[in-house]
């Protein structure tokens, strides 16, 4: 494989991770982009160790919380201020 070639195959695959991520993640990067600005919104500086506005915010959007928590924790997110963290397109 020449250079160019491995450098696009490794875009691809990056891009395959990403996409991946986001089909995990089961939200749009408008509802992520949104549910942190809620978060932050609510003042999420202190670790609750809970989804409590998460679960608040997906209650709001009308999204089945099993779903969304399901999705947070497949990229690593177990409480409110690491939804914060969350970020399928830098990630990889
Ligand atoms: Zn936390």
């Amino acid at each position: 494989m020449d250079a160019r070639a491995r450098k696009a195959a490794k875009a691809a695959y990056r891009q395959r991770r990403r996409e991946e991520d986001w089909q995990a993640l089961g939200l749009t990067p408008d509802q992520l982009a949104d549910l942190k600005q809620f978060l932050e919104d609510h003042g999420v500086d202190e670790c609750s160790d809970a989804f409590d506005l998460t679960r608040a915010w997906a209650a709001d959007a009308g999204l089945d919380w099993g779903d969304v928590e399901r999705g947070l924790r497949s990229q690593a997110a177990f409480c409110d201020c690491e939804v914060l963290t969350v970020d399928p397109d830098t990630s990889n």
